[in-house]
C-alpha cells in the first residue's frame, strides 16, 4: 500500500476525531487523521475538561434522557482511558474526581437545585443538597453569600489540552498517520473516497469520518448537509496558586452560569460565554469582566488572581442538543459522522468513540447501529432543507 492510501480517513483531529481514531487502534485498519490546526478557533483547545454528566443535558425531555445516560456511560469509561493514555504516552492528564457543586444565593436558585438533584436521582444519578455552610465545608473559599448547592459526587474534570496532546502522541506512537492540512473536498474513487489536501496533497481511503467540529461544511457530495451551528465561548484561566481548591464549582446562572474549573499548579479556568453564530477568534474585555465578576460573587478571592491568558473556541452546536453519530443512511456509504457535541465533547468521547468504532468496523449492512442507545443521535434525526423543499 502506497503511503497516500487508508482504510479509514478521519476529517478534524479534536477530541472526538482522535477518540475515534484510538477506538480503532488494535484492529488493523491502517488511519490517518487530518487536521487543520487553529484556522476556526478548535473547541477542544478552548474547553474547561468538565466531566459534568449529573448537569449537562439538553433539548426536550427524551433528548435529555438520552443524553444523561450517554453521558453517565462516558463518565464511567473515563478512568480507563485516562489511565491507559497516561500508561501509555506517560503524559498526565489531570484526571481528578472530586465532584462538581453547583451553588445557589437565594431561595428561586436553591429551588432549582433541589429540583435539578431530584430529577439527577430519578436517572440514577447521585447528589446531595447541602446548605451553605456544609457547601463551605467542602469549598472554603466560597462567599458567605452562598446558601445552598447541590453536590454531584460522582462527576469529574480532566485538562482537555493534555488530553489532546497525549491523544495526538498515542495515535502517531500506534502508526497512525497524522496530515495537518485542511480537506478541501472529498470525492470518489475506484476504492472509496478521494481527499484533496489545501497543500496539493492526495489521500485515498476506503471509509471516511467528519469529525470538524464547528467547521462541519459540506465537504461530501451526496451527504445531506450536518445542521451544525458555532456557538462561541469565551474563557480565561486565573492564577490560583495559593488556594487549594477541589472541587468544579458551577455558579448562579446570570444569565451565562459562570464555572470555576480548578486544575493543576493553581491555574484556574473561569468560563464561558456562549454566543451563537459568532466564528471568529477575539475576546471581548467584556465578556472577559462579567465572567470574572460572575465568579468573585462566588469566591471573592478570584478578584485579586491574575490573569494567565484568555481564550476562545466552537462549540459545534445541533437543533435538539444532542451530537450527531454514525453513518446518515441517506448518504454514500463508508462515509461516518461525529458531531455536534456541544458543550460537552470532552465527556462524550469515551463513550461516543467506542460506539462510532464499532459501527465503522461492524459495518451497518443490517440497517441498525450497533448501539442501540445510539439511536437517539443518528444523523437521519434531522430533515434537510432540501427534503422538506422536496417533500413540499
Ligand atoms: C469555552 C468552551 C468550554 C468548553 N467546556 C467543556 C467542558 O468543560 N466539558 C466538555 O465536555 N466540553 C466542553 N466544551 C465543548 C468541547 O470542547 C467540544 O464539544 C469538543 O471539543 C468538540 O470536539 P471536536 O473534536 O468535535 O471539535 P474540535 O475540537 O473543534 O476539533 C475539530 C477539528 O477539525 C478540524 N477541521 C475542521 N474542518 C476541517 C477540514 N476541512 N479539514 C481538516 N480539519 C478540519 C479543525 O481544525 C479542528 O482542529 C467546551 C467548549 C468551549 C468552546
Amino acid at each position: 500500500m502506497s503511503a497516500t492510501n487508508f482504510d479509514i480517513a478521519i476529517i478534524g483531529g479534536g477530541v472526538i476525531g482522535l477518540s475515534v481514531a484510538r477506538a480503532l487502534t488494535g484492529h488493523q485498519r491502517s488511519v490517518a487523521v487530518i487536521d487543520a490546526g487553529h484556522e476556526t478557533p478548535p473547541a477542544t483547545d478552548a474547553a474547561a475538561g468538565m466531566l459534568a454528566a449529573s448537569f449537562e443535558t439538553a433539548g426536550d425531555a427524551v433528548m435529555a434522557d438520552a443524553l444523561y445516560a450517554l453521558g453517565a456511560q462516558s463518565l464511567a469509561a473515563w478512568p480507563d482511558f485516562a489511565a491507559m493514555l497516561e500508561d501509555e504516552t506517560g503524559l498526565a492528564l489531570d484526571y481528578r474526581d472530586d465532584g462538581i457543586l453547583a451553588v445557589a444565593f437565594e431561595d428561586g436558585q436553591a429551588t432549582a437545585l433541589k429540583h435539578s438533584g431530584d430529577q439527577l436521582r430519578a436517572r440514577g444519578g447521585r447528589a446531595s443538597f447541602l446548605n451553605g455552610d456544609e457547601a463551605r465545608q467542602q469549598e472554603p473559599a466560597l462567599s458567605d453569600r452562598v446558601a445552598a448547592a447541590l453536590y454531584a459526587p460522582g462527576d469529574a474534570q480532566v485538562d482537555p489540552r493534555k488530553v489532546l496532546i497525549a491523544l495526538r502522541a498515542a495515535f502517531c506512537k500506534n502508526a497512525g498517520t497524522l496530515f495537518g492540512q485542511r480537506v478541501e473536498q472529498v470525492g470518489c474513487s475506484t476504492t472509496g473516497y478521494r481527499l484533496a489536501l489545501s497543500n496539493g496533497e492526495r489521500l485515498e481511503a476506503k471509509s471516511v469520518v467528519l469529525a470538524s467540529g464547528a467547521a462541519a461544511t459540506q465537504l461530501i457530495a451526496g451527504l445531506p448537509p450536518p445542521p451544525i451551528t458555532p456557538v462561541k465561548g469565551e474563557a480565561l484561566a486565573v492564577d490560583s496558586a495559593e488556594n487549594k481548591f477541589r472541587h468544579v464549582i458551577r455558579c448562579p446562572a446570570q444569565p451565562a452560569l459562570p464555572y470555576l474549573c480548578p486544575k493543576a499548579g493553581g491555574r484556574m479556568i473561569i468560563g464561558a460565554t456562549e454566543i451563537a453564530g459568532r466564528r471568529d477568534a477575539g475576546v471581548d474585555d467584556a465578556s472577559i469582566r462579567k465572567l470574572r465578576a460572575g465568579a468573585a460573587d462566588v469566591v471573592p478571592a478570584v478578584r485579586d488572581w491574575p490573569e494567565i491568558e484568555r481564550w476562545s473556541g466552537l462549540r459545534p452546536a445541533t437543533p435538539d442538543g444532542g451530537p450527531i453519530l454514525g453513518r446518515d443512511r441517506r448518504g454514500p456509504e463508508g462515509v461516518f459522522l461525529a458531531l455536534g457535541h456541544y458543550r460537552n465533547g470532552i465527556l462524550l468521547a469515551p463513550a461516543c468513540a467506542t460506539a462510532l468504532a464499532r459501527e465503522i468496523l461492524g459495518g451497518d449492512a443490517a440497517g441498525q447501529s450497533p448501539l442501540t442507545h445510539l439511536q437517539p443521535f443518528r444523523p437521519e434525526r434531522f430533515v434537510s432543507s432540501t427534503a422538506e423543499d422536496e417533500d413540499g
